[in-house]
């Protein structure tokens, strides 16, 4: 419905869009292989940023450097009043050493919480950058027939700051991107590297899940490991929290309703064989995809540490950090936005996706503004899926072909929504 109100109101713009989109490919790949030879990690992307800001800047937007320490922000106004469309994409690669042999495999290295390890774009954020560099060039390139004003977000840190630092989405928000001029939707895309190119995927509501951490410390009463009787052990008590902790998933939750997930990382606690320690560290990470849910999850691991600790006679000392909110698609924007992938990339190729326990922090964003966040096949065609290495992990691979699909869903999503919201406006 919405696709054929934009196609007789600017009949022009999309095949235009389209092609210069094609024109592009090329230097979007080179730009690819650029920052995937060089990828820095998070809150370090001083030459990615550099380079992201020198484009836009040569494309004539109004550009922001050192937004949350490395982001860079262009703001390019269209000819005709409308709203305020964000696109984000992020910069940072990860602590991984690179397996695949390309010509422009990453040899860079680096020390990272002490260890010595390789440094890569295992998640594709190079591809993002890439692809949105290169639809700021396409719709700078259109811009007198833009109805409303486009900013590109370039972030840093989206797997995380360094230990100690702020960073990311949240600091980008905490920082101002999204206001003067006040963002009005915002569009990401995630490259994915077991999905066919050529396919879309999204779902709307709860897409990924929030993540929050916890530490529960145990303190018993330490004694020799021959006589336990005269202490208090931190040990058993925590093997029973560790079990009791099973329960929360399995006998709290609505299981129908959304999935959830309660992972003990670490345990660390003595140093001996005969003595029974005073205390036992634990952490761990809680997923979900539901805020009732979570608050029950953080209500429960509180009783069951404490109540089990109590009935040993040992004290659990219980912390949970909120991280990541749940990446929430607007159901409202995600209905009004999904025929323009339709249109775009054909219905059948548009599928929705269950929903994923890892987290994105893009969900930062949508906190404040309708967000629609989808992902972008980027596995060659006809390739198995267990030969498809996941995202983090050496192997991982992209295949570039799917960069002028991106690029054109990104420009597709900002035009088609300047139009529905100008449309509705005058009516
Ligand atoms: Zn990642
Ligand atoms: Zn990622």
């Amino acid at each position: 419905m919405f696709c054929s109100v934009t196609s007789a109101q600017t009949p022009a713009l999309k095949p235009r869009i389209d092609k210069l989109a094609e024109g592009l490919e090329k230097k979007v790949v080179a730009w690819r292989r650029d920052f995937h030879q060089h990828p820095e990690l998070g809150n370090r992307e001083f030459q990615t940023a550099a380079k992201v800001a020198a484009h836009l800047q040569a494309l004539g937007m109004e550009v922001k450097v050192n937004v949350a320490k490395t982001g860079v922000v262009g703001v390019l106004k269209g000819g005709k009043p409308g709203p305020v469309v964000a696109l984000r994409a992020d910069m940072d690669g990860l602590p991984v050493t690179e397996r695949v042999n390309l010509p422009f495999k990453s040899d860079v290295r680096t020390e990272y919480n002490g260890q010595q390890t390789g440094v890569m774009h295992a998640c594709g954020h190079d591809t993002h950058v890439a692809m949105l560099m290169g639809a700021a060039e396409v719709l700078a390139s259109v811009k007198n027939d833009l109805r409303g004003t486009v900013k590109f977000i370039f972030q840093p840190a989206e797997e995380g700051p360094p230990a100690g630092e702020e960073g990311g989405a949240q600091l980008m928000v905490k920082e101002g991107v999204l206001d003067s001029p006040k963002v009005d939707a915002i569009f990401g895309l995630h490259i994915n590297s077991q999905t066919e190119v050529g396919t879309i995927k999204y779902r709307p509501g709860a897409t990924m899940a929030a993540v929050d951490s916890y530490a529960i410390k145990i303190k018993g009463k330490q004694t020799h490991g021959a006589s336990p009787w005269a202490g208090v052990d931190p040990i058993v008590t925590a093997s029973q929290i560790v079990m009791g902790l099973q329960t929360i998933v399995s006998r709290n939750l609505p299981l129908t309703d959304n999935a959830a997930v309660v992972t003990v990382g670490a345990i660390h606690g003595g140093i001996r064989q005969n003595i029974i320690p005073e205390e036992v560290n634990m952490i761990g990470t809680i997923r979900s995809l539901d805020a009732n849910m979570q608050k029950t999850i953080h209500r429960r691991i509180g009783e069951i540490a404490t109540n089990i600790a109590e009935s040993a006679g040992a004290k659990a000392d219980v912390s949970i950090e909120i991280m990541y909110p749940i990446t929430y698609n607007d159901p409202k924007l995600t209905d009004q936005m999904a025929p323009t992938l339709e249109a775009l990339a054909g219905k059948d190729n548009v599928r929705l996706t269950p929903a994923q326990t890892g987290a994105e922090d893009f969900s930062f964003y949508q906190q404040k503004v309708p967000g629609f966040f989808y992902f972008l096949g980027g596995m060659s065609k006809g390739k198995k899926l267990e030969d498809a290495a996941p995202h983090h992990t050496p192997d991982f691979q992209i295949d570039e072909s799917c960069f002028v699909l991106g690029m054109k869903s990104l420009c597709h999503l900002t035009v088609d929504y300047m139009e529905q919201r100008t449309k509705v406006a005058s009516r």
